[in-house]
């Protein structure tokens, strides 16, 4: 499916600053009727639109129409939720230029707009769990004091038990549920403020990518459940200070799967390739969190050191610039 415009037929895509459906054509705004598409067929054009397994949404490589693939986001695939984008293209290059345009190892064709214009907006699928957590904790904490009198050296271990019990409600887990998006990624990408998430509409998706989940909820409810269980741990051992070490002794964590929203999250993906290699960079949809290790042009890195002081001076820059992109 596609949106078209009533005013001149072009097509129809969601303006993330403005918030409502725009047409680039005419300059509309809220014109679109939505001509149905038959399966991975476009609906402009009926030129095949390469979704491969998994993707609900996708552009026309013959007529550049964004088509929404129907069966992929609605019946079992329809989202529940989806966090629409905050900003587009034109917002999206200007973070990456604005992060980069001061790095000087990059190479030349780094920030070229003919790289930065093929950028995509991506909706990612996720699921969201809530959970009730048990948790429950046994362990021993030691002190020891150490104090001299006269020519001897006293030592006090006390060896104190410890045990929690604590019930905690966990919203919104996020796992995203899509075999292509590297995982580590995505967890750099967090935090999203959930509470902009609003009920999917088929057209938030005009004018970006999507995938529809390609993973098995229940499966990735196990990663959920072991970040759930990690938190739980950090604020059982929050509440247990002035201890030399802690020994685990008993640990348990039950979960009560209370809900899970199927979701899709916004990220802006800029591939870029140099010296045979891939770069992603990804940029979280709704904050601007820019992800990604910047390619180092080793021609530029070297000329650069070939003056008198340089050479100290680009070890740093270079560790600098690796932590700086995160
Ligand atoms: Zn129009
Ligand atoms: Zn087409």
């Amino acid at each position: 499916m596609i949106f078209q415009c009533e005013n001149c037929g072009g097509n129809v895509i969601f303006d993330p600053e403005k918030g409502t459906m725009y047409c680039p054509y005419c300059n509309s705004s809220n014109s679109e009727a939505d001509t149905p598409g038959a399966g991975l067929i476009c609906a402009g054009c009926g030129g095949e639109l390469p979704a491969g397994d998994f993707m609900s949404a996708c552009k026309c490589n013959y007529c550049g129409s964004y088509n929404v693939i129907e069966e992929r986001v609605r019946g079992e695939y329809a989202p529940h939720l989806v966090l629409p984008f905050r900003f587009g293209k034109k917002a999206a290059k200007e973070k990456i230029i604005a992060q980069f345009k001061k790095k000087r190892f990059l190479p030349s064709t780094f920030l070229n707009d003919a790289y930065l214009e093929k950028m995509e907006g991506n909706y990612v699928p996720f699921f969201l769990y809530d959970y009730l957590c048990r948790y429950h904790f046994k362990g021993t904490g030691k002190k020891v004091r150490v104090w001299t009198s006269g020519d001897t050296e006293y030592t006090e271990t006390s060896l104190f038990n410890l045990e929690r019990n604590m019930d905690i409600d966990f919203s919104k887990i996020p796992v995203d549920a899509s075999i292509k998006m590297e995982d580590g990624m995505m967890d750099l990408l967090e935090p999203y403020d959930y509470k902009a998430l609003e009920e999917f509409r088929e057209k938030y998706l005009s004018g970006f990518l999507a995938e529809r989940f390609n993973m098995d909820s229940d499966e990735l409810s196990i990663r959920a459940k072991e970040k759930a269980k990690s938190d739980a741990k950090q604020m059982a051992r929050s509440t247990m200070s002035g201890y030399q070490s802690i020994h685990t002794d008993y640990e348990q964590a039950d979960f009560d799967l209370k809900d899970t929203k199927y979701s899709l999250l916004p990220v802006w993906s800029y591939k870029y390739d140099y010296g045979g290699k891939k770069y992603r960079f990804h940029l979280n949809g709704q904050t601007g969190k820019l992800v990604g290790d910047a390619p180092v042009s080793y021609k530029k890195a070297a000329a650069y050191s070939g003056t008198v002081f340089a050479g100290l001076f680009v070890i740093f820059y270079l560790i600098s610039m690796i932590l700086e992109v995160f």
